[in-house]
């Protein structure tokens, strides 16, 4: 549902283009509604699956216990299958990507903020409240920075792209990392302008470029993906874990600390259970996954 949010996110705004889109993707694969096995939804924020009612997504503004579920069924009366985007995201790599054949999968998408679904004997972790698994608001450090969620040290503030250009952004301001400034004027990739900041791409070009405090702000940001992967290890004693999102794109210099702390960290039994992999399905895996739900929810 993201890219359907727009300039204007109102709930009334986004569900009248989600009903417009549903419409026009049947017309234009020429079936029915009564062809349709049903609708599939992922949202980016906290549904409860059950009722489908949507919970103030923080990327929402006015979005606050929306029936999503009975508005949309309302209008279509077909079975509809609301899920949050991340959950939804796992479900398309455990049925279509790199899960097939597993039953014990953690999935985890490293962007902007970090997404995470967890499969547990083929079924998704739901939680009372439909809110199990939020791995990115794992604890790394209990005394670290504020992260979006109001609680500190959460693994995002350290592995996320936020976390990556904030670091950045920090040391430049700091006077720690002129030649990372230097580098983004020198490439055009950013304006000058005070405060100076950088985005998460710039770090790791610089990174690709040799620059070493651009590699190092990319290390350190692997070395905490990795303290949370023992800990996802410890807790869950996963097949599989898939890594997708942009940061995972960043490739070896981003992935190898992570899978050294892994191997330094985590307990062997466990550890030797589990392969690490790149996730298969790109940039559209939430599109497949709200595709996904309706798939998994109707065996
Ligand atoms: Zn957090």
């Amino acid at each position: 549902m993201s890219w359907l949010i727009g300039e204007d996110p109102t709930p009334e705004a986004v569900i009248t283009r989600v009903m417009r889109a549903i419409r026009q993707v049947l017309s234009e694969a020429n079936v029915t509604l009564d062809q349709a096995a049903g609708i599939g939804l992922g949202v980016p924020g906290p549904v409860n699956r059950d009722s489908g009612i949507v919970f103030s997504p923080p990327n929402l503004p006015g979005w606050d216990e929306v029936p999503l579920y009975d508005m949309l069924h309302e209008e279509f009366k077909i079975p509809i299958f609301i899920e949050n985007d991340a959950n939804a995201a796992a479900l398309a790599e455990y049925i279509f990507g790199m899960g097939r054949g597993y039953r014990e999968v953690v999935c985890m998408t490293i962007g902007t903020g970090i997404g995470s679904g967890v499969i547990i004997d083929g079924k998704l972790l739901e939680g009372v409240a439909g809110m199990a698994a939020e791995l990115g608001h794992m604890t790394i450090d209990w005394q670290g920075d504020l992260c979006n969620c109001g609680h500190v040290g959460c693994l995002e503030t350290f592995a996320s792209g936020t976390a990556i250009a904030s670091r950045a952004s920090m040391l430049i301001l700091g006077g720690m990392a002129e030649g990372l400034r230097e580098f983004a004027l020198e490439h055009r990739l950013h304006e000058e302008r005070v405060p100076f900041y950088v985005d998460a791409r710039t770090v790791a070009l610089a990174a690709d470029a040799g620059l070493p405090v651009a590699r190092e702000i990319i290390i350190r940001a692997g070395e905490a993906l990795g303290m949370g992967l023992v800990n996802v290890i410890h807790i869950f004693n996963p097949q599989i874990i898939i890594l997708g999102g942009s940061v995972v794109q960043i490739g070896d210099l981003f992935m190898e600390p992570a899978r050294r702390v892994v191997e330094e960290r985590a307990m062997k039994v466990l550890r030797e259970a589990v392969r690490i992999v790149t996730a298969q399905l790109g940039p559209d895996v939430g599109l497949i996954g709200a595709g996904a739900l309706v798939y998994y929810y109707r065996q």
